[in-house]
């Protein structure tokens, strides 16, 4: 069997000193994330902004489309790009790309999980760099800093900068932005946690990052009509499978926009599935006009990346994956069912 490397640092030790030289004189960067940027994606791409712009860089932070408010408390988030605002937008992210020295492209393990803006990143000759923690990366940076057993994105970014030399610019701003990829990518210290990691949080605390902030600016937040759809998924939505220890939850169009679901309320929604006591595995299947997003998430040893990848079109983590289904939600209901009773370990 090809056991597969958990980290993998691509030409480190000849790259490291390339890339201080790259960046020892002002470069134009880009930096980039996937679709549906969640808040590792976001304080990611911000951190490295914060970084680069310290460092007398030209830096264009862009993400594929719009992001949850609850995010927006950094620094810096007025000036990102989103490609798919409108036709200037879509333009500025092609030309912006075209025009790069450098691009940062972080918390993806496939540059399709940008969507069309790949084709973009294919056909610049700028000098890629790759920060992430997916499994199963890809290989289309000239370097690349692939860490699957890191908690996140951006605890790498932190790593990168200590690597590099540059933690002098690692302020109070930067920090946060840091704090903010760990605290949602480990759903508030709840996994892939290590020494290392609260090492790194050590640091941070100690650069000025506000924690106490950082949690009620992203989960004691709520509007009252996200509280509200959360009652009725809860309540009315939410169940368990007979026989199997998990948990699925089915949203249509019509009900989130009867509770006018915006970008955000459901974050964390899938995960209160594994709260059940003997849960082993809770799938949330989200209708939208051509497709139904899923999220799977899953404890202890069960991989719900293998099974995104065998049967849903998607991947992730271990315990936190996504995918895809182009059938109507009533047929990607009973697929789910029936893929959950080919695992015999959630019986
Ligand atoms: P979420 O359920 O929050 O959308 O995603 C959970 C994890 O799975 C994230 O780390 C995300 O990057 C990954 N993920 C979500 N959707 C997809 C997908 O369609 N393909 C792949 N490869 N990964 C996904
Ligand atoms: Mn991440």
């Amino acid at each position: 069997m090809l056991i597969k490397p958990k980290v993998i640092i691509l030409h480190f030790n000849e790259m490291i000193d390339k890339l201080k030289q790259f960046f020892s004189t002002p470069k134009k960067v880009v930096t980039i994330t996937h679709q549906n940027p969640d808040g590792d994606a976001v304080g990611s791409s911000l951190a490295m902004h914060h970084i680069l712009i310290q460092m007398g860089h030209q830096v264009q932070v862009i993400v594929p489309n719009n992001f949850a408010e609850f995010l927006k408390y950094h620094e810096g988030v007025d000036d990102i790009l989103q490609f798919d605002k409108n036709e200037t937008t879509k333009l500025q992210t092609a030309e912006v790309i075209a025009a790069a020295d450098c691009i940062v492209i972080l918390d993806l393990n496939d540059l399709k999980r940008t969507g069309v803006i790949a084709q973009y990143i294919e056909a610049s000759n700028a000098f890629k760099v790759l920060i992430d923690h997916h499994l199963e990366p890809q290989h289309f940076a000239d370097y690349m800093l692939s860490d699957t057993t890191a908690s996140s994105t951006a605890e790498l970014i932190f790593r990168f900068a200590e690597q590099l030399g540059w933690q002098q610019y690692v302020n109070k701003t930067v920090a946060e932005c840091i704090y903010m990829g760990i605290l949602t990518d480990t759903g508030k210290f709840s996994h892939s946690v290590t020494q290392q990691l609260h090492e790194t949080v050590g640091k941070l605390i100690e650069a000025g990052a506000d924690v106490k902030k950082a949690d009620i600016e992203l989960f004691n937040n709520y509007s009252f009509g996200r509280m509200r759809f959360w009652g009725f998924c809860l309540g009315q939505k939410l169940k368990t499978i007979s026989g199997l220890k998990a948990a699925i939850l089915p949203l249509s169009i019509k009900e989130m926009h009867r509770f006018n679901v915006q970008k955000g309320f459901t974050e964390g929604l899938v995960n209160q599935g594994l709260a059940i006591k003997n849960i082993e595995v809770s799938i949330m299947l989200k209708e939208e006009h051509d497709k139904i997003k899923l999220s799977l998430r899953s404890k202890s040893d069960f991989s719900v990346n293998e099974m995104a990848r065998t049967h849903f079109n998607g991947g992730g983590h271990k315990n936190a994956s996504g995918g895809m289904l182009e059938i109507p939600l009533s047929e990607a209901i009973k697929k789910v069912e029936s893929v959950l009773h080919l695992y015999d370990e959630l019986k």
